[in-house]
């Protein structure tokens, strides 16, 4: 068995913990992309639909005067026909309380990009108009993110939900970030292109100590191997690159890395045991 992983982490003068907005299922051809199922399937096991069930991880940070959520999970809004699909289960609001986490008390929401499975709570459906979850919080997005967001795509409209983030940019409370910002002391974002153009890490520094939220360019710890990239990747040899510039720095500085969709290990260590491989070691 697996052993549970800490749930709290001091990180120089920050306190992390993960919390969770519950699984909900994938393509397990969607999630590996050009990886043969016959090696994938060693990792992650599917169901008989094809599906793995893929964890919602959120990140809490505290530095003793502010509050920040990074990533809001897939909340409570999807139409019956997405939910039926992706069997979300809405969780995060009550793993907060359960920890004395009002939604009141969280000072500033990042969002690493706009797919519906990163910023579901940002809002609430209140009879036919939208509000913010977070009713104090200033929420942060790519302003490039937005916009392809707002284009609606063929290839991707379906994971862009503009109720999760084009009310809170009218109420002013949503700011589009142009490239790389440090947002409050020791915490930072910097863009990392590959699952789409815009997306943002979310890096923090303290006394030396360094993590990284680092979202869907390495969603779980089965993404470690550079080639393993999804099929929803819009820029696959970006992800690729973007890997490698990661590693560069993650490795040698020690990083604690934070993944959104591993179910069982939210954070790890990076080491590299043999060169071109990659593993995560449990914290
Ligand atoms: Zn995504």
């Amino acid at each position: 068995m697996p052993q549970p992983t800490p749930r709290s982490i001091t990180l120089g003068d920050f306190e992390l913990t993960v919390f969770s907005d519950g699984t909900y299922f994938l393509d397990g051809g969607n999630f590996f992309g050009v990886v043969p199922k016959v090696l994938w399937e060693k990792k992650m096991k599917p169901d008989e639909r094809n599906r793995v069930a893929v964890g919602l991880n959120s990140l809490l940070i505290r530095d003793g005067k502010h509050t920040v959520l990074v990533e809001t999970g897939i909340g409570n809004k999807l139409d019956p026909r997405m939910a039926k699909i992706f069997a979300p289960q809405a969780k995060l609001m009550d793993s907060l309380a359960a920890a004395q986490v009002a939604p009141e008390d969280i000072d500033v929401v990042i969002n690493t990009h706009l797919h519906f499975d990163h910023c579901g709570w940002n809002t609430l459906r209140q009879g036919d108009h939208v509000t913010a979850t977070f009713p104090k919080a200033q929420y942060y997005v790519q302003e490039g993110e937005w916009r392809h967001g707002s284009q609606q795509h063929e290839r991707d409209r379906v994971s862009y939900l503009s109720e999760n983030y084009d009310p809170l940019i009218q109420a002013g409370k949503m700011h589009l970030l142009q490239g790389d910002q440090e947002l409050l002391p020791g915490i930072s974002v910097k863009v990392y292109p590959g699952h789409t153009r815009h997306m943002q890490a979310v890096m923090l520094k303290s006394q030396g100590k360094r993590a990284c939220y680092i979202s869907d360019l390495i969603p779980t710890t089965a993404h470690l191997d550079l080639t393993w990239v999804m099929a929803f990747d819009l820029f696959p040899l970006e992800t690729i690159e973007s890997r490698k510039r990661v590693y560069e720095h993650a490795l040698p500085e020690k990083w604690l890395m934070i993944f959104t969709h591993d179910p069982v290990t939210p954070w790890a260590y990076l080491e590299s045991p043999e060169p071109g491989k990659i593993v995560a070691v449990p914290v």
